[in-house]
């Protein structure tokens, strides 16, 4: 098992979704974890595609039947991760990606420590606002949120292992695929390799 996890958090608009799209062109056995919300889909969304998109009475009953390796209240909305297909994937040695906020990066961590993370950003919060505006998916109200969210989430940029200034496109997704690449070399199963160096 190679237990490869990355996980991707960062402000609303600062390009994960973006940045994902780069890591599937690339590697062949990526697993996205799809997680349930209670937000409503996005122009384009798909359920089962980007989320599982739910009600907030069936949301509450998932965390009662304790379906959730973690879940988090965001920007009004409840988010969660489902543990079942986690737990399937990594026995598939897939490479897992999270897409999730700080509090989900935290509690993954916790169950899964040798989980990579990459916390991705933009340069300034005004950058933020136009790439927020300029995805015409949000109204007004809902991207000063964000932007609000934003600044409490950078104040959990040093409990991340890597961090992506996402200014110029095509330097940040050579940075997303050297540390995606990297992972390879740092979760390796030492005692298996071992068994193959006793064979002379
Ligand atoms: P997130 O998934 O983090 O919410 P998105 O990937 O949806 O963010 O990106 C937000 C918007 O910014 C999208 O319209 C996307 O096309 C655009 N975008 C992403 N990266 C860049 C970049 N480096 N330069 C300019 N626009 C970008
Ligand atoms: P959005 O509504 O823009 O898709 O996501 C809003 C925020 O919720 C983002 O920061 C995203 O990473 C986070 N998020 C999405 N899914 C999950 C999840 O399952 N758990 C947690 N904790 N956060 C999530």
């Amino acid at each position: 098992m190679h237990k490869n996890m990355l996980i991707l958090s960062g402000p609303s608009g600062s390009g994960k979704s973006t940045l994902y799209q780069i890591l599937k062109q690339e590697f062949d056995n990526l697993y996205f974890s799809i997680s349930t919300t209670t937000r409503a889909p996005r122009k384009g969304e798909i359920h089962g595609r980007e989320y599982f998109f739910v009600t907030e009475k069936e949301f509450l009953q998932d965390i009662k039947e304790n379906k959730f390796l973690e879940w988090a209240h965001v920007h009004q909305n409840y988010y969660g991760t489902s543990k079942i297909p986690i737990e399937n994937a990594l026995k598939e040695d897939r490479l897992i990606i999270f897409d999730v906020d700080v509090q989900g990066h935290r509690s993954i961590k916790k169950h899964y420590p040798f989980a990579k993370s990459i916390f991705i950003t933009t340069p300034t919060d005004m950058i933020l606002k136009q790439r927020l505006e300029s995805r015409q998916s949000d109204d007004a109200l809902t991207i000063q949120k964000r932007i609000q969210n934003a600044y409490e989430e950078m104040q959990y940029i040093h409990e991340f292992d890597f961090v992506i200034i996402n200014d110029d496109i095509n330097q940040a997704s050579k940075s997303i695929l050297a540390i995606a690449h990297s992972l390879s070399c740092t979760n390796f199963d030492a005692l298996a390799l071992n068994k193959k160096w006793k064979t002379i």
